[in-house]
């Protein structure tokens, strides 16, 4: 059996993370200290065509997709984006119309997140295209939000609607992508949206915050290791969109295959006081849900109406 992805990094990789700012490569960023009031957070994400996006996705799509995964990692760590690298490796015949498209895109959300390209890497490979994003953004001293503070007692938090963009994805395998609620949890897995505001209302209110990629029970469950905490998260409280219940319905069925398909880019967290994250939410304009709670003991799990544990074989995605 191949190694799982994070016990891969955990043995091959951790142990070369000898700075403290690594944070052992258990959070979405690393930590730089910049000066007296201010720290770096940079992290990295790379897309490869086949695996992330299909080839016949627009390409200013793709590049904004890119960017926003990235931008999704600053925004769950309270960081301002600053600016960002660009690693291309791209076939020999190199589409002109593509990378216009490509190029517009990334104009398109640089003005958005008041942005800008900072350098990179131009290549060519025999290979499907891949390129990789290095984005770093600006957090006040001390202020970055670790997976690492969730205290049991606590209770925990997700933005906007989890599942979206997990349906969106089947949506597009299945060729059913029609109709306006099709259209909406498409266009959720093909451009998500990186909730910049909320992390920086969060600052302060937040004790650990992930943004939620791999599946909100997966990440979740990264919180958990972290902190050293169980998470349990009640499965009627998980907040799914009109689209989705509309497509799907809002059986449990259909909430654990939201929580557990990753691509959302919402932010997770906890923290210590309800109000002050409900109101953190209203401050950026994002709704935000109170769906369990923390607790002492390990890992992150599913609970039922009736308060029973909900068995699940693959709580989010692994590449390995
Ligand atoms: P995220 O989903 O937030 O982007 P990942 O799940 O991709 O985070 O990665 C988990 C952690 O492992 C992060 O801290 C990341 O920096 C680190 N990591 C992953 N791959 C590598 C690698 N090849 N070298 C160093 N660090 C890595
Ligand atoms: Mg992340």
């Amino acid at each position: 059996m191949p190694l799982a992805e994070f016990a891969l990094i955990s043995r091959f990789f951790a142990p070369l993370a000898t700075d403290s700012g690594a944070l052992s490569l258990t959070d979405d960023a690393c930590l730089i200290e910049e000066n007296a009031t201010c720290d770096l957070a940079v992290t990295t994400d790379a897309l490869i065509e086949g695996v992330h996006f299909l080839n016949r996705d627009p390409a200013n799509l793709i590049a904004r997709k890119a960017l926003r995964v990235n931008l999704s990692d600053l925004a769950a760590k309270g960081a301002r984006p600053l600016g960002y690298l660009l690693a291309l490796a791209l076939p020999r015949q190199v589409d002109e119309a593509w990378l216009e498209a490509f190029a517009a895109g990334l104009a398109d959300d640089q003005r958005t997140f008041a942005i800008s390209l900072l350098g990179g890497d131009t290549t060519a490979t025999p290979g499907p295209v891949t390129l990789a994003v290095t984005a770093m953004g600006r957090v006040p001293r001390g202020a970055m939000i670790r997976r690492s503070g969730a205290r049991p007692g606590e209770a925990v938090f997700v933005s906007g609607t989890i599942g979206d963009a997990g349906s969106g994805l089947e949506l597009i395998k299945d060729e059913a992508g029609e109709g306006p609620e099709a259209q909406f949890l498409v266009g959720r897995y093909r451009l998500p949206t990186p909730r910049l505001g909320l992390g920086v209302a969060l600052r302060g209110a937040a004790t650990a915050a992930i943004d939620v990629s791999d599946g909100l029970l997966a990440d979740l469950g990264h919180i958990a290791e972290v902190s050293e905490v169980r998470i349990s998260i009640d499965a009627e409280r998980v907040p799914l969109s009109g689209a989705l219940r509309g497509l799907r319905g809002s059986g449990l069925d259909t909430i654990v295959r939201a929580a557990t398909a990753g691509d959302d880019y919402e932010i997770a967290f906890t923290a210590a006081s309800e109000r002050d994250a409900l109101e953190a939410g209203l401050r950026a304009g994002v709704p935000v849900t109170r769906i369990g709670r923390v607790e002492s003991g390990k890992g992150a799990v599913m609970i039922d109406a009736a308060g029973r544990e909900i068995p699940i074989s693959r709580p989010g995605y692994s590449h390995f």
